[in-house]
């Protein structure tokens, strides 16, 4: 059999939204008093942009195959990441098998292991990892979902991360996730805060529809235990990312210390399956969340996800719209999606990684069909409208 190989590898930069969702105008929701480890600072504590969330902007993977077929992906990583795939990782990628995922991601991360491991290596290493299997999927004429075993239900359904669970309900989600807005800086009267804001939004929403934080690695041990214990009487789903990523230590007692039945989430900021090996050996979590564009692509999450399972630990993957829904629908142990409310007032559904991706399937009343992901690949096109930059060639 004649297998086609990887020709060429491009990186290109974009900015404005896209994979980095963070790249927001202003009176976005998503910038506006959310509560992070820079929240101390108080010229820091309005604005994330203040202290730079956005400055990386989106990276855009191309890799094109000797029969001309061209496959993308988009991730967070922006001009460092276009120069990591340019001088470094195109030598791993140009003259393999489109089908060498395996050999081509155990190069990458093992030849940029001396800087590498975590954060953009690994942003950057996903980027390449998702655009050959949009490569591999356009060749066999195959969503990826279907190169990962096939669905194992007939749609996805999601919770939504927003400022407006209850806006989020009306729209057919099973739950809503808020940035929690104050936290160990504020004092007392942030808790106060976001305990009434809490209560405001269970009264609005009824019992049985979920409602979780999201902390933003922003919180200390002591802080995130009496919030959780103070969130209990109104049924706080999950408390997600409460300290910073590096604290195991402080995850595994949380998850003690949290009420029964409350769950204590993390892992977005988290890589490879050695990071994820040690959230669940150390008991640090009853859910995982890595993000398909940062924790080692499709490739790795493979590897975590049955780590995962093994471990009964539920696998909902961070944002990243059709990275994560085509593994999603593949996996029992990933039982929901979370969908990002890109809306600015979190009041309607718009796309993701607007406005660069076509074809970006979302939600309709929380839910998404199987058979709306049935296009080769990943099923989604580069908006000609977005102006894509190459700021290094090889
Ligand atoms: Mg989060």
């Amino acid at each position: 059999m004649s297998i086609p190989v990887i020709k060429h590898v491009r990186a290109f930069v974009v900015r404005g939204g896209g994979a980095d969702y963070h790249d927001q105008g202003d009176g976005h929701w998503i910038d506006d008093h959310i509560c992070t480890p820079m929240s101390k600072y108080p010229q820091y504590k309005q604005s994330r942009q203040s202290f730079g969330i956005n400055v990386l902007g989106t990276l855009v993977v191309e890799v094109e195959a000797s029969d001309g077929t061209v496959g993308f992906a988009v991730t967070t990583g922006g001009e460092l990441g276009a120069f990591i795939v340019e001088k470094h990782l195109a030598r791993f990628v140009e003259g393999a098998k489109v089908t060498d995922i395996e050999k081509i991601w155990d190069q990458m991360f093992n030849g940029t292991l001396y800087y590498g491991r975590k954060g953009i290596v690994l942003n950057t290493i996903s980027g390449v990892d998702l655009a050959l299997w949009d490569l591999l999927g356009k060749i066999r004429n195959e969503p990826v979902y279907e190169m990962l075993g096939g669905a194992v239900r007939d749609e996805l359904q999601f919770y939504a991360t927003g400022a407006r669970p209850d806006l989020a309900k009306k729209m057919g989600f099973i739950g809503g996730k808020m940035p929690l807005q104050y936290g160990p800086s504020d004092g007392e009267e942030g808790l106060k805060k976001t305990i009434a804001n809490l209560a405001t939004m269970r009264e609005r929403v009824g019992d049985d529809f979920w409602l979780m934080f999201d902390c933003w690695m922003s919180l200390d041990l002591n802080y995130a235990t009496r919030l959780a214990h103070a969130a209990k009487e109104y049924g706080l789903k999950w408390i997600e990312e409460c300290l910073p990523p590096d604290d195991y230590w402080g995850y595994a007692e949380l998850r003690k210390q949290a009420p029964k039945g409350m769950m204590v989430t993390t892992g977005e900021h988290e890589a490879t399956r050695w990071g994820f090996r040690m959230l669940m050996e150390m008991g640090c979590c009853d859910l995982i969340q890595p993000d398909v564009g940062w924790c080692g692509g499709i490739t790795e999450l493979i590897k975590i996800s049955a780590l995962a399972d093994a471990h009964n630990v539920l696998v909902v993957p961070h944002g990243s719209s059709v990275y994560s829904y085509h593994f999603v629908i593949t996996r029992q142990n990933s039982p929901f999606a979370e969908f990002l409310m890109m809306a600015p007032k979190a009041d309607k559904v718009v796309p993701m990684f607007n406005p660069l991706l076509l074809d970006e399937p979302v939600p309709v009343n929380g839910r998404m069909k199987s058979t709306e992901l049935d296009k080769p690949g990943f099923g989604v096109r580069l908006n000609p409208d977005c102006t894509l930059t190459r700021p290094y060639t090889h």
